[in-house]
């Protein structure tokens, strides 16, 4: 209902603001704000993307939300407090945790993601599915990554929220994350709404590398044209950019994303020793399959002679064999 859907916002406007000041202006603050700063990211920075701190305390939110009289019921529906087992209260959700706001595109703030600054689990706590929050159509930054995605008619995905940050200051403004789960159909279809051009800039690590590789049928068959940006392994795009700065990560990372078609052939190459004649010749039948299934000739034709180049076939005999397969699949079709 709508009166409760605008109080809930009211609220997470209120928990936003009192956790700015606690990051800011209190001395409890004190530690997350060093945690901020010795991951680069600068006051400026902070403010932007609103980052806050929960403090420890079990009920600092609670309270302010009754004295505000907040129905708590609804507070708690809303996933910003809990209720106690004894059923004498309620606790607040997220504490001792720094806060990423997540906003709607418009810039209400619509849930939190709370991380944890010690080893404390999970490293990332969000806000539960409310009225207001639903992971699967939720993109972090969109309210301020929307103008420049329609302008440069490319959006930046990420894994994190920290790349997402960290890139929107190496001037890659048109950067947005999923909420840590899988991309969705949902979210594809909302991407393709704004630009055609997606480049996927997930980790360096296998999750990463596994999750891009999934997400690119995902963003196909929404109409997205999709390249991928390679990073080294190990790394993700924020602790690239501490490691090697931005303008580096802007042409290196960024700047020489392959296409999709080009990734699959990358990603399905380390499963053979290609300095074996007969593995090459099964990566070369493996790697004309998945060239075959590329709708534009000129597109085919590129990998083709690529390939040619690279294994010292001939560019006749490859593309021979590669219309065999396509005449093959019609016929199975
Ligand atoms: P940081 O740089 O702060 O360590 P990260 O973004 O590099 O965080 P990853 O482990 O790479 O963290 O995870 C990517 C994203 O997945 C996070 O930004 C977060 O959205 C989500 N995530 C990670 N761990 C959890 C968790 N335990 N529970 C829920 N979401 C998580
Ligand atoms: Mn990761
Ligand atoms: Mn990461
Ligand atoms: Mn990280």
């Amino acid at each position: 209902d709508h009166a409760e859907r605008n109080r809930l916002i009211e609220a997470y406007e209120l928990a936003g603001k009192l956790y700015r000041y606690i990051l800011l202006s209190t001395k409890e603050g004190k530690p997350a704000l060093e945690y901020l700063r010795s991951r680069g990211l600068t006051d400026k920075l902070i403010e932007l993307y609103g980052i806050g701190y929960a403090p420890a305390g079990w009920d600092t939110l609670a309270k302010l939300l009754e004295k505000r009289e907040f129905a708590l019921p609804l507070m708690e529906q809303g996933g910003l407090i809990s209720s106690r087992q004894d059923g004498t209260g309620y606790f607040d959700k997220f504490r001792d945790r720094i806060i990423f706001p997540i906003s709607d595109w418009k810039g209400n703030i619509i849930a939190f993601a709370g991380r944890a600054m010690g080893e404390a689990q999970p490293k990332y706590l969000n806000s539960p599915e409310s009225m207001l929050f639903h992971k699967s159509r939720t993109l972090y930054n969109l309210h301020h990554a929307r103008p420049h995605i329609r302008k440069s008619q490319e959006l930046v995905l990420f894994e994190g929220y920290m790349d997402v940050i960290k890139s929107w200051e190496a001037g890659v403004t048109n950067g947005v994350a999923t909420m840590g789960t899988a991309l969705t159909q949902e979210h594809a279809e909302a991407i393709r709404r704004l630009a055609e051009r997606v480049i996927v800039a997930y980790d360096g690590d296998n999750a990463g590398q596994t999750a891009a590789y999934k997400s690119i049928p995902i963003l196909e068959n929404a109409g997205c044209q999709v390249r991928i940006a390679l990073l080294p392994s190990g790394n993700d795009p924020d602790e690239y950019i501490t490691k090697y700065g931005s303008e580096r990560f802007v042409r290196e990372v960024i700047g020489t994303a392959v296409p999709s078609i080009k990734y699959k052939l990358l990603h399905f190459r380390k499963n053979f020793k290609l300095q074996e004649d007969g593995e090459k010749l099964r990566y070369i039948g493996q790697a004309l399959k998945l060239l075959a299934g590329l709708s534009s000739p000129i597109e085919r034709e590129h990998y083709v002679r690529e390939l040619s180049s690279e294994f010292h076939y001939s560019y006749e005999a490859l593309q021979q064999n590669l219309n065999e397969i396509r005449l093959q699949s019609e016929k199975n079709e």
